[in-house]
């Protein structure tokens, strides 16, 4: 019944392999502390303090190749893609041998959707990194995800392409631009905001999903910057079609405010909040829960729940959503995502926008 984001276990294993290590020869000693924080940033998952170190680290020691390695695995989390190949491509130029850069530079040009230049770039890596079973799976995956979508036909709307398989799914995918029209008016309309471009959307059979997106099990679309969803079982009824659209859609409106720095409990719960006027199941789900996560729990990711959490976890984000909306007004909150994805600091957004405290208005739910 729910979508999830897309996380990078590559750029984590990139960590592990660079980032654990004893330095190697530095030229400034300095940089080489910079270096140290800017991997430990990444770990805590903070990428804007690792972009901020590893930027005055490559000043220090431009021609370190491992500092334009970090800075350009910073630019990835934080989906500044050209930025991120422009330096993943210069720590290759200064180290042809830094595998983790090549590594990572594939996931780049796959989530640009360059699907060719990603496979021969993640051959040399898997030819390089023989031992590691994961990174040939994950080539092997993308074979078929680029097979897939060569065979795939492609349906053009107004703000939407749909990619499907078959001339049978032909149906099902204008079904599914006309459900997407009615999110994008509706869903638009709450943030006075329209995304710049159109978004892509593929409709994949059940397995092919699972397969390509490594959902869990619970999960009913996918949005990385595509709309991803399973068209089979539950988008053959109408309004559970309507239902997973909109959510992925708000997704990709979310994202076009906010590239980075938004807390799952928003994101999720914003995404909840447009996928239906309905809100009844959230709170019966959080009534029944015997605990209820707080928000500051909720701010990291729900891939790794099971089904029964990731509902309550949904549920909960969903009702602090709408106390927000029917606070504040989508434009405050359209404006909140800018300022978040714009780097300011959540509390000090959260009082200028909302005007009032993050910790008040927590306290204030469920009274
Ligand atoms: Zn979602």
């Amino acid at each position: 019944m729910m979508g999830l984001m897309i996380r990078s276990s590559l750029a984590v294993a990139a960590v592990l392999v660079l980032g654990s290590g004893p330095a190697a020869a530095q030229n400034s000693p300095r940089a080489g502390m910079l270096e140290q924080d800017g991997w430990a940033a990444i770990k805590a998952g903070q990428a804007q303090a690792a972009a901020d170190t590893f930027k005055a680290a490559i000043v220090l020691d431009p021609k370190n190749a491992r500092l334009h390695f970090g800075a350009g695995l910073a630019a990835f989390l934080q989906r500044r893609d050209a930025d991120a190949k422009a330096a993943l491509e210069q720590a290759l130029a200064l180290d042809p041998r830094l595998t983790a850069a090549r590594a990572q530079l594939a996931q780049v040009l796959r989530r640009q959707q360059d699907f060719q230049g990603a496979i021969s770039l993640f051959e040399v890596v898997v030819a390089e990194w023989p031992e590691d079973p994961a990174v040939r799976d994950t080539l092997a995956r993308w074979k078929r995800e680029m097979e897939l979508h060569e065979r795939m036909r492609l349906a053009v709307g107004d703000h939407f392409t749909v990619s499907f398989e078959g001339p049978e799914d032909a149906d099902m995918a204008s079904k599914a631009l006309e459900a997407l029209d009615r999110a994008f008016w509706r869903i638009c309309d709450v943030f006075g905001a329209f995304p710049t471009r159109s978004v892509p959307v593929v409709l994949y059979s059940g397995e092919q999903f699972r397969d390509i997106t490594r959902s869990p099990s619970w999960a009913a679309g996918a949005y990385d910057g595509t709309i991803r969803v399973p068209m089979r079982g539950a988008l053959d009824q109408g309004e559970e079609l309507d239902r997973v659209l909109a959510h992925e859609f708000a997704h990709a409106l979310i994202r076009s405010l906010a590239t980075r720095s938004l807390p799952t409990w928003l994101n999720e719960g914003l995404a909840a909040v447009l996928e239906s006027d309905d809100l009844s199941w959230a709170q019966q789900r959080v009534a029944k829960a015997r605990s209820v996560p707080s928000l500051t729990v909720l701010a990291g990711p729900f891939g790794k729940l099971n089904g029964n959490d990731a509902t309550v976890a949904y549920a909960a984000s969903a009702l602090a959503a709408r106390a927000l909306l029917d606070e504040a007004g989508g434009a405050a909150v359209a404006n909140l995502l800018r300022d978040l994805g714009e780097g300011i600091d959540f509390e000090a957004a959260f009082v200028h926008r909302i005007q009032r405290s993050f910790a008040e208005f927590q306290a204030s739910l469920g009274k």
